[in-house]
């Protein structure tokens, strides 16, 4: 018997709480704030074992595009299924991942010539950084190597592995692990709503990126690359950039000679109303990372896309020593690349990208009616995410004490209106399936509304 399907919900959570250890995740505090136990999925819903349906309003942590059990992706791996699930991409190639990589360099920006898989998000990012840093020592200008430092902007995410944490700047996440990463160029914080009490927010925005200015100023000839979320900075809380600003760093970091690594893994496959995020400003970066969507939340597949001058300084006869020695064991798996082109099929027919610019429109308008709300301090959106900090007092912008889990408890009270939410700290975070329909969006905004006053009123 390998996974009864018949045991009871009571099981499960005893096995789960003897057996299980969660991602992100306060034990002490887990089976209090009510997890689902899932155990299957219908369209833009998680099905709990007790047969309770929840809107998947995070998209399964960001990843899910087109809900779940998507006929097309689900037929795609099937099919893959006939044929292979895996074979290695070291030293040899897969059918489907050299069809993926034809096929995502098409919608990527006209600077991207290559493709280099791995698993995860992390990774991808991890992979821009080793291979900036190989670039440099390779590349023929005699700078030789000078070029070793990253920079990374205060509040980033770029996933949980040591370059990554090292070129994160969440002091939550990141702090315990001091010891283990390296020195990083530490960028100034988008934030600009928690900002000193007479200041205003062009102000915040303006120190923002004078200070950004700065530090690629006094930095920049040392520096390898830079990281950038485009868009968004999503785990540090939905954070918006004043507008324009990837632009301006882009050009920024290109007079300072350094190179402009585009972490994509949240807004690219088309949160932003562009297949990434980094187009809708026009940006041709030297790496994209994808990741969470890139399978339309399937398989964990990731890919570093980078630029033909980047590839071309790892040529050369291979005593020299120029390869770039990283890969993983699941790189470009044909499973997950097979759900990644069906993937992808899907934005093709569907027109989904026009569909996502107009209900950015239509959520934004949905969600004014929420500032009413005494709590409710601010409200982020970019293209079909969005955050709302809610707070202590709105007046003051001052944060409830993190020790009340207030973000937690509106999403779990949202839980009784079958709408499914993960908050970051206060701001609870909104990243549902590009495929929402507008009559979800209401139902998912009235939940939110409905789990602030739950919470807060009275
Ligand atoms: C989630 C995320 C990552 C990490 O991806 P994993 O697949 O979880 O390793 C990196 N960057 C951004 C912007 C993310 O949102």
């Amino acid at each position: 018997m390998s996974g009864d399907r018949n045991i009871s919900k009571e099981t499960l959570v005893q096995w789960d709480d003897d057996y299980v250890w969660h991602p992100f995740t306060p034990h002490s505090v887990y089976r209090d704030e009510k997890p689902l136990t899932v155990v299957a999925g219908e369209g833009h819903y998680l099905i709990d074992a007790d047969g309770e349906k929840y809107l998947d309003a995070v998209g399964s942590i960001w990843c899910n595009l087109f809900g779940h059990r998507r006929d097309e992706i689900d037929d795609a791996v099937r099919e893959q299924l006939d044929h292979i699930a895996h074979s290695t991409m070291l030293g040899n190639t897969n059918d489907r991942p050299v069809i993926l990589a034809k096929r995502l360099l098409e919608h990527a920006p006209a600077a991207m010539d290559k493709v280099f898989y791995s698993d995860n998000g992390s990774t991808s990012v991890e992979i821009a950084m080793k291979m900036a840093l190989q670039f440099w020592q390779q590349h023929d200008d005699g700078s030789q190597g000078q070029r070793t430092k990253f920079m990374g902007l205060a509040n980033a995410y770029s996933g949980d592995t040591i370059g990554a944490v090292s070129v994160g700047g969440i002091d939550l996440f990141h702090s315990r692990f001091g010891p283990m990463l390296f020195e990083t160029v530490r960028g100034p914080s988008p934030v600009t709503y928690h900002r000193p009490q007479q200041m205003s927010r062009e102000e915040a925005r303006r120190r923002f990126v004078d200070d950004f200015d700065r530090v690629i100023d006094a930095h920049g000839e040392e520096l390898a690359a830079v990281v950038i979320e485009p868009g968004m900075q999503g785990a540090g809380g939905m954070i918006t950039y004043p507008p324009g600003f990837l632009a301006h760093a882009a050009e920024k970091i290109r007079d300072a000679g350094s190179l402009l690594v585009v972490d994509e893994v949240a807004m690219g496959m088309g949160r932003s109303g562009e297949m990434f995020a980094c187009q809708r400003e026009g940006v041709d970066p030297d790496f994209l990372c994808v990741a969470k969507g890139l399978t339309g939340g399937y398989i964990p597949v990731a890919a570093t896309l980078t630029t033909d001058r980047v590839y071309e300084a790892f040529l050369g006869p291979p005593e020299e020593g120029r390869t770039f020695f990283h890969g993983h064991t699941y790189t470009g798996n044909a499973l997950g690349c097979a759900a990644a082109l069906a993937t992808l099929d899907i934005f093709e027919n569907e027109d989904i990208l026009d569909d996502v610019r107009r209900k950015e429109e239509l959520l934004a308008a949905r969600l004014e009616a929420l500032w009413e709300l005494d709590h409710v301090g601010d409200i982020r959106q970019y293209g079909l995410a969005a955050g709302i900090e809610v707070v202590a007092d709105a007046d003051e912008r001052r944060s409830f004490d993190s020790a009340q889990r207030v973000g937690m408890q509106i999403c779990t009270a949202a839980r009784e209106k079958g709408v499914f939410l993960r908050p970051l700290g206060d701001v609870i975070v909104l990243m549902p399936p590009l495929t929402i329909t507008d009559d979800e969006i209401d139902h998912l905004v009235g939940a939110i509304e409905f789990g602030i006053d739950a919470v807060l009123s009275g």
